[in-house]
């Protein structure tokens, strides 16, 4: 199987090779060159263990690496999940179903792809003998998942960028008690913005990128979307066979990638009602599948951090597929896009989307009927799926665990909710740098940390 860039500029790759590059040369993102159909795979692949289910997925896919490697690095990648059935699926009435995927080590759902990138990652370096410095800014959630996915692993550093006294004290542990020395996160004096500037101005520095052999973990790498087709398609199995097809999935969403990776399993064949686009108050998506104008706006924090975002990087993949693999066209949407932060889509194709918007009023509000109703504690992302739910078969996506937020739960239903892998945190040291929000520090850093070879 080759991949190509959604832009069409660039030659097509194998499996590795486009894992590697993560984003497309082009400024693209990589797509399959053609979607497998497994339609008439699904029923063999009823009952099998949820890595069994990973490896046949993906050895469509990542046909240039050795089956028994290939399984392996699978294997390996679902091992710190404290949950048997890894992404369990629980049904809390006749029509409402939740898809657990906070029990991986992070507690959020980025572990089923972060995990899984982070040992291809270590199986690619040493099999080319390279090394890589990953550099990466985070507000939380992605930061703490990519440390989890690489930590200790051979031929890697990682620095991960955040602002000081912006992320949870909880997501700063996860990012800051591992002690391994592979790891650098370091506290930015500034802003979400300033982090992601600087790494944007790092990798603009094509010398200095390569001298340092710099690479990134962000949403866009394509076995980040691949790894989450699993769990679509690990859920629709699970339902009762007269309930899959009429399921529909309701997806928290920021920047598209996980929602995307349900949509790319059902063109395959896996036939479900559709997807339900749930955003919170920064409703991008929500207006676009509403009115098809794709407009920025300003970001408004909110309850549910890891969605607060309004350009969702993702979403060129989608345009790819609807403009019917254009590449001319999705390059002429992206410019325009950048220069004027707006694009109208005439005759709009929602396709299967529905979309629904969550404020933070709402959030504490079904957080806590959830609750009433079902004894059952979301986190605040979560919440935002079971805003106004249809009537019929819904599967909603629960995104991380609610021990990740206390303040809103506590908040919201006056409970307290722990998780013990982040009490066991509390216990440790916390080992950062520190350092201001300049370009020039952070060189300095990688160059006196940075692995080489
Ligand atoms: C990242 C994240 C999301 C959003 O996922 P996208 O792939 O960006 O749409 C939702 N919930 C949680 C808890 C997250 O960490």
């Amino acid at each position: 199987m080759k991949f190509v860039s959604t832009r069409g500029k660039v030659e097509p790759l194998g499996f590795s090779e486009a894992v590697m590059e993560g984003l497309a040369g082009d400024g693209g993102l990589f797509v399959p060159e053609f979607l497998p159909d497994i339609s008439n795979k699904l029923e063999s692949w009823r009952g099998l263990s949820y890595s069994k289910l990973c490896f046949e997925f993906f050895k469509l896919f990542a046909d240039d690496i050795p089956q028994g490697d290939l399984e392996k690095i699978i294997d390996a990648s679902y091992k710190k999940f404290d949950d048997a059935q890894i992404a369990p699926l629980s049904k809390l009435d006749d029509k409402t179903y939740l898809l657990e995927l906070y029990h991986g080590p992070t507690l959020a759902f980025k572990d089923f792809a972060l995990q899984l990138l982070g040992n291809l990652y270590e199986y690619l370096l040493e099999k080319s003998g390279r090394v890589i410095n990953v550099l990466g800014a985070t507000s939380g959630d992605t930061g703490s998942a990519a440390i989890n996915g690489l930590f200790g692993k051979k031929n890697v550093n990682i620095f991960i960028l955040y602002p000081d006294g912006r992320v949870s004290p909880l997501q700063e542990r996860q990012m800051t008690c591992t002690g391994a020395s592979n790891v650098f996160p370091i506290a930015i004096d500034g802003t979400f913005d300033d982090a992601q500037a600087i790494v944007k101005e790092l990798f603009g520095d094509a010398d200095f990128k390569k001298k340092w052999s710099l690479a990134a973990v962000n949403s866009i790498n394509l076995a980040r979307i691949l790894a989450q087709c699993v769990y679509y398609v690990y859920a629709y199995l699970k339902l009762p066979p007269d309930r899959a097809q009429s399921a529909r999935f309701v997806v928290p969403t920021g920047n598209f990638g996980n929602v995307l990776a349900g949509w790319l399993a059902c063109k395959m064949g896996m036939k479900v009602r559709g997807f339900t686009v749930a955003t919170n108050q920064n409703d991008i998506l929500y207006r676009l599948f509403k009115t098809g104008v794709y407009e920025v706006g300003e970001v408004k924090p909110s309850y549910a951090p890891s969605m607060d975002i309004q350009v969702s990087s993702n979403f060129e993949r989608f345009i790819y597929f609807a403009e019917n693999k254009d590449t001319c066209k999705v390059r002429e949407i992206m410019q325009a896009f950048k220069s004027s932060g707006k694009w109208i889509f005439e005759n709009f194709n929602a396709d299967v989307f529905s979309s629904v918007r969550c404020d933070d009023s709402s959030i504490k509000k079904n957080i806590r009927n959830v609750y009433e109703k079902y004894g059952k504690i979301i986190d605040p992302h979560t919440a935002c799926g079971f805003e106004n739910l249809d009537g019929g078969v819904n599967v909603v996506l629960s995104t991380a665990h609610p021990a990740k937020f206390p303040e809103v739960i506590k908040s919201a239903i006056s409970r307290d909710v722990k998780s013990p892998i982040l009490e066991e945190l509390k216990q440790r040291k916390i080992e950062r740098m520190e350092c201001g929000a300049n370009s020039d520090f952070i060189r300095e850093i990688i160059k006196e940390r940075g692995i080489r070879k």
